[in-house]
């Protein structure tokens, strides 16, 4: 028989499973309460909707493909060099972007045993090979991290706080891992949920970022900007990973609307701190109110929870996902991320929350009408 032709797909990209996001609908056309994907209950500020409608009036032009007006605004409220911003339609974009710069057939990445997907994906998308390091009480663990590295280890990617477990790593185990790596591997800190985290003893990222020629910081508008819909984050990098990134990413990568939302977002901190102490507030009244009703949960430094369900007795999580669909509300299931009894909440609004709450009592309880 003929070998087959036509173009053949590059090593590592058929061993790539698709990422599957949060469920975002239900059939049926009444409304849902998803609390799948870790967005905001609030929305974006209205300032950044104000922008983003302004820039309709532009959708012919090309946007700045630098752009510089975001990156400057994003170096002055956090005190950075705007020429070490590179910006991407969603940190997605960034993460892969640094996957490419860095990452070839032959070479390792290392990231943890729960860690977020999009690694992975990233990571297998370049030939590279994918090395997962083992957690403790799923936290990310700096001792197994450093004992995985090897001579082809190129890149590690932490998600500090992580998604989906909400666990955090204090700031001194983050710079224990960076002296315990290679200096010719790079750190890839995502703090995605940076804004909502409240503790001592966290750093985003930045002082590393600085006093190292070898540690990015990736951050996104998709979450306490409310922002998700429109693709839009950033890595805060060493001037050499910059000058990378920006040789290899598309010239207008991220849109004009993007661009002119973001730096209205970035101007209305109080919508931000709104979202935090709402965050602050409902993570700790759902974390006891789910604990009376005997779902553990691990604690969370983000805006979502990581609720474990018991095994079998008509009470596992995927039976809890059924009585929550059919009350209409959506959480989101964690079992390819090696958390087959868990279930993943978003901290919604103080009506959406209490929903989630009478609704779970209820199966908890067992008097629901899904039980089988
Ligand atoms: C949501 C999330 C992001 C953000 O992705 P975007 O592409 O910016 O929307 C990045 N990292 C983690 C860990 C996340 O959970």
């Amino acid at each position: 028989m003929a070998a087959k032709r036509g173009p053949r797909v590059r090593p590592g990209v058929l061993d790539i499973a698709p990422y599957v996001p949060g469920t975002s609908a239900l059939p049926g056309a009444h409304p849902v309460i998803k609390l799948s994907s870790n967005e905001t209950p609030f929305g974006p500020s209205p300032r950044a909707l104000e922008a983003y409608h302004a820039a309709a009036s532009s959708l012919s032009r090309y946007p700045d493909g630098s752009a510089r007006s975001l990156r400057e605004a994003i170096a002055k409220l956090y005190g950075l060099d705007a020429g070490r911003i590179v910006c991407g339609a969603g940190s997605d974009e960034v993460l892969n972007l640094l996957a490419g710069a860095y990452l070839g057939p032959g070479d390792e990445a290392i990231y943890s045993e729960h860690g977020f997907l999009v690694y992975r994906i990233a990571i297998l998308a370049r030939g590279a090979t994918p090395v997962v390091a083992p957690e403790t009480d799923l936290t990310a663990n700096v001792d197994a991290i450093l004992a995985r590295v090897s001579p082809a280890t190129r890149l590690v990617f932490i998600a500090n706080p992580n998604n989906p477990t909400g666990t955090y790593l204090a700031f001194d185990e983050v710079k224990r891992l960076r002296a315990g790596l290679p200096d010719d591997v790079l750190l890839v800190l995502d703090a995605a949920y940076a804004e909502y985290v409240r503790k001592n003893d966290y750093e985003t990222g930045i002082e590393l970022v600085a006093t190292t020629d070898n540690t990015v910081m990736t951050r996104t508008f998709s979450k306490i900007y409310g922002l998700a819909y429109l693709r839009l984050g950033w890595a805060y990098c060493p001037t050499e990973i910059a000058d990378a990134l920006n040789r290899i990413r598309g010239p207008f990568n991220v849109s004009g609307p993007a661009i002119a939302a973001g730096v209205a977002a970035l101007a209305d901190q109080a919508w931000v701190e709104r979202a935090v102490e709402h965050n602050e507030v409902w993570r700790s009244r759902m974390t006891e109110a789910l604990a009376a009703i005997g779902i553990g949960v691990t604690p969370s430094a983000a805006n979502f929870l990581l609720l474990h369900f018991p095994k079998g007795n008509g009470r596992s999580a995927p039976e809890a996902d059924r009585f929550l669909h059919e009350r209409r509300i959506i959480l989101r299931r964690v079992g390819e991320y090696g958390l087959p009894d868990a279930l993943r909440m978003t901290i919604g609004s103080e009506e959406e929350n209490r929903a989630v709450i009478g609704a779970l009592t209820s199966f908890m309880r067992g008097n629901g009408a899904a039980r089988s």
